[in-house]
């Protein structure tokens, strides 16, 4: 069993209210009480059902990771660093228009892109921004239409609202890129498939973005309005370390701001976060340490090593094979990350046996329990 299943009302209760909400959308999107609304998941009237799949789902409510472990990777969950794993290499989009868009080397977009050509997928779930630049979910059908997605968007927000707003009865082979709280929260989708929305059955690609935090969108779009100009913003960047700075590309011009301030707009749940590297998804990518305009990419699963393959085949990627440095300091950060979520838990449950949401086994608590943390890092 994955959740204890409970309904709306003790989801606010237990998770929004205490600001342990991720905004990843799973509660969103096919039913009429709960919208989300400028940064905020709310409730527009109040469900008296006492079981609801919006509680199930929430990756802040019980999440047995071994469960969702033997989902996705047919085995359970070990606790390695960045996850379960089957190639990692080095990226970047063959076609210079692809990398002129994206944020890195543009490997996401590109991937999806042969993913539409090739029929894997004929939809994709993507962000975009809007004129305000924040981000917001659409279903992308073309290479065009991916690449007007292309970039990232620091702010968190409900991709999964997206995933739950496609009709019913949708043929469609979904391709969908997310966040790791949003992986999770597919995941467990995926364990215990809803009857009432899109069948879990159509999702056939999912692609992860490392992360170690999300900035909340209501919060950091007051520090936009009233530092830089929204509708001039052409990216948002966060460098690799040890650049330590917030870029906003205005035009021609780079406008950046120390990271430690920006660090004061995170979403709180996201120190209780211990996936760095969307380990629960097909193939994940982040930014390379040190080497501009190329990606990370960890593939997880046959589906992913069957699109990378093509991707390689055709031209579609460029790959390297990833320096060994650089893969040491991915899963030291990696670790870094479960350690400080676990020890996070606990000094607010103030027990070690209480874990909030997270179902791991006592060896891996204690290790991570054990595990000196350095100061706040990366992104
Ligand atoms: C909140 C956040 C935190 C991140 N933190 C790290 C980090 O700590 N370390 C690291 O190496 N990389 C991090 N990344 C990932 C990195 O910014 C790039 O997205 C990744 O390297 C892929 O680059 P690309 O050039 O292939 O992407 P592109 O080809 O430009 O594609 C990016 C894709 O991301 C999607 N996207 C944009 N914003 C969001 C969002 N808010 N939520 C979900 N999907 C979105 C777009 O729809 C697009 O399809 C983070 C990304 C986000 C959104």
């Amino acid at each position: 069993m994955v959740t204890k299943t409970k309904g709306i009302g003790d989801l606010f209760k237990e998770i929004i209210d205490k600001g342990l909400c991720t905004v990843c959308g799973a509660c969103v999107g096919d039913c009429p009480y709960v919208v989300f609304y400028r940064g905020k998941i709310r409730m527009l009237d109040f469900c008296n059902r006492t079981e609801g799949h919006c509680y199930e789902y929430c990756p802040r409510t019980f999440t047995d990771l071994d469960a969702i472990s033997n989902k996705i990777h047919g085995t359970s969950y070990t606790g390695d660093e960045i996850g379960t794993v089957k190639e990692v290499l080095m990226a970047r989009a063959g076609d210079s228009k692809t990398r002129a868009k994206a944020q890195y080397g543009g490997t996401v977009s590109a991937l999806l892109s042969l993913a539409l050509d090739n029929g894997v997928i004929d939809a994709a779930i993507l962000s975009k921004n809007t004129d305000d630049k924040l981000p917001s979910g659409f279903v992308a059908r073309s290479s065009a239409q991916v690449l007007e997605g292309a970039g990232s968007n620091y702010m968190a927000y409900p991709a999964l609202e997206a995933l739950n707003g496609m009709p019913r009865d949708s043929k469609d082979r979904l391709g969908i890129v997310v966040t790791p709280c949003q992986a999770i929260a597919l995941a467990k989708m995926k364990v215990s498939p809803p009857s009432q929305r899109v069948s879990m059955e159509n999702v056939r690609l999912s692609i992860g973005l490392f992360c170690t935090w999300a900035l909340a969108y209501d919060r950091f779009f007051e520090f936009i309005k009233n530092n830089v100009s929204p509708a001039k913003i052409k990216k948002f960047d966060i460098p690799p370390p040890p650049a330590n700075r917030f870029d906003f590309y205005i035009g021609k011009e780079v406008e950046s701001f120390p990271l430690d301030g920006i660090r004061n707009y995170r979403m709180s749940t996201c120190a209780y976060c211990l996936d760095m590297t969307a380990e629960f998804t097909d193939i994940s990518l982040g930014s390379v340490e040190g080497i501009e305009g190329w990606n990370t990419v960890i593939v997880r699963t046959q589906q992913g090593m069957d699109i990378v393959e093509e991707a390689k085949k055709k031209g579609v990627l460029e790959i390297k094979e990833l320096p060994a440095q650089n893969l040491v300091h991915l899963k030291d950060a990696a670790l870094i990350k479960k350690a400080r979520a676990v020890q996070a838990i606990v000094e607010r449950t103030g027990d070690k046996n209480d874990l909030m949401y997270l179902g791991i086994s006592d060896n891996l608590k204690g290790k991570l329990l054990s595990h000196r943390v350095t100061a706040q890092g990366g992104h």
